[in-house]
């Protein structure tokens, strides 16, 4: 987790900074100093992306016919951080703690892209490129241990701004005379909470940002001895069990939408007008500046919209976590749901397809993305684990639109419509959507329950839940004995 916060200014303060041999007008090498905040700053993200990307070189890949690993980058860097700062005058002065974080995070950053491939891989899905060298391209940064206060030392100021300290030196030869050998970076940021302990800092200086590598907050909550279901759907985001529903705020998210197509509709009429295919005109660079203005523009509009239901999601798991003490929701397959329709291939005509659908699935789809229902369990999962007396259930979502939630009859003639539930057997009538979050709910009881008989005791439903699993795995497990 990390705590962001906005940068307000930059400071250099005692030395300057020795940035590196310059060649001047007359061919002769000059040695540089700089204290003009930018200037360092951009120098100290130079220095650390050129770290990892010498650690990077040394990592390994197949050939194209997968006959033997040779190196990622054509040089291999094996230098080690003093190496480096004795062979290359430009690091020379940059502060130890930032030189050195690039090992760490160049091999995490390695293990987990190599992680996420491995599984997307197995599970038929594209894994993505391999991981590659950072480019000057990517938003530049650096990250600065903190290591018990060696460095990057967060100083309070007053209730709204605070201030991080990096210091470093410069070595003896590379000392400005007259001005000593030690400089201060200061870096004052804007504050909207306390700042918690932390282990590092990341600076964006060219997003203007900075942010702090720290545990996130434990949920305080009490026992409630509440539980809900809840039905997660496009009408409404999210009903409960006890009748209430909770939306995105669908007015704001319809406005951004209705500006994306907009601008959308203008950007193809200008790859029309210029007369060339859509490939050729986005690849072939005969953009319009004009073009690449709107596309920006567009990205920006898209994530507008993503941050509006991030922060609904963050508000809306945190308040379910902290008033129940069970929370179950169906185990849907998002990505089944919002996959293409199959192609129909039309007997008559070889090479030409019938109609399948997809129009309106295309819509169900974008309708089913814009909930963006994943997020919501993601969160709760890894909220519930933060709180305590709090867990999440997972059940089987079959027929949890069409049961009846007081006699348990099932058919598909008991949904009158997308939001009326009427049961053909004993009346109820009831919001479809309410219905099946009460639905959800039983099965989670009677998951519990059957857990509490299998397990003899049982305490919380986490508990029972790591039992179910346990279940499970046995199960699939004897399937292939009894089959034989
Ligand atoms: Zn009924």
């Amino acid at each position: 987790m990390t705590q962001k916060v906005c940068i307000e200014r930059v400071e250099v303060r005692g030395s300057a900074p020795y940035l590196g041999m310059c060649v001047d007008a007359d061919g002769n090498e000059v040695p540089v100093w700089s204290d003009d905040p930018r200037v360092v700053l951009d120098w100290l993200c130079d220095a650390w992306r050129c770290r990892y990307n010498q650690l990077r070189s040394r990592r390994m890949k197949w050939n194209r016919d997968r006959s033997e690993l040779i190196p990622l980058g054509s040089v291999v860097d094996s230098r080690t951080d003093r190496q480096v700062r004795e062979q290359c005058s430009w690091l020379a002065s940059v502060p130890a703690m930032i030189l050195q974080s690039p090992n760490r995070i160049e091999n995490t950053d390695w293990w987990s892209a190599n992680k996420r491939r491995r599984t997307l891989k197995k599970q038929h899905r594209y894994p993505g490129s391999m991981p590659r060298f950072k480019t000057c391209k990517t938003d530049p940064m650096f990250v600065c241990w903190y290591n018990k206060g060696a460095n990057a030392v967060f100083h309070k100021l007053n209730r709204h701004h605070g201030m991080v300290v990096i210091s470093g030196q410069n070595s003896k030869e590379h000392s400005l005379p007259g001005r000593g050998c030690r400089f201060e970076i200061r870096i004052r940021v804007r504050l909207s909470q306390e700042i918690r302990p932390y282990t590092s800092i990341g600076v964006h200086p060219k997003s203007g940002y900075l942010v702090f590598v720290n545990d996130p907050l434990p949920i305080p909550r009490k026992r409630t001895g509440l539980e809900t279901g809840i039905d997660r759907g496009c009408v409404h985001s999210l009903a409960l069990s006890d009748g209430s529903f909770i939306d995105l705020p669908k007015n704001r998210l319809e406005k951004i939408d209705r500006e994306i197509r907009r601008r959308q509709k203008a950007q193809a009429r200008r790859v029309r007008q210029s007369g060339f295919d859509t490939r050729e005109y986005v690849r072939d660079g005969h953009q319009s500046n004009r073009y690449k203005e709107e596309q920006k523009r567009i990205g920006r509009l898209y994530r507008q919209a993503h941050r509006i239901i991030d922060d609904f999601q963050q508000q809306v798991s945190h308040r379910l976590v902290s008033e129940y003490d069970l929370i179950v929701l169906e185990d849907l397959n998002l990505q089944g749901m919002s996959r293409k329709a199959k192609p129909v291939p039309d007997p008559l005509h070889p090479g030409r397809f019938l109609s399948n659908g997809q129009a309106a699935k295309r819509g169900l789809n974008h309708a089913l993305r814009s909930a963006s229902m994943g997020g919501i369990r993601q969160k709760l999962e890894y909220k519930t684990q933060r709180a305590y007396a709090s867990s999440i259930l997972l059940v089987n979502p079959a027929y949890t639109s069409q049961q009846c939630s007081r006699c348990g009859h099932t058919c598909k003639e008991n949904r009158e419509s997308q939001a009326v539930f009427h049961c053909t057997r004993c009346g109820l009538k009831l919001n479809a959507d309410h219905n099946a979050a009460i639905n959800i709910l039983q099965r989670g009881h009677e998951t519990f329950i059957s857990g509490m008989d299998e397990a003899g005791r049982g305490n919380t439903a986490s508990d029972i839940q790591g039992k179910n699993l346990a279940k499970d795995a046995a199960v699939r497990k004897r399937k292939p004995t009894a089959s034989h």
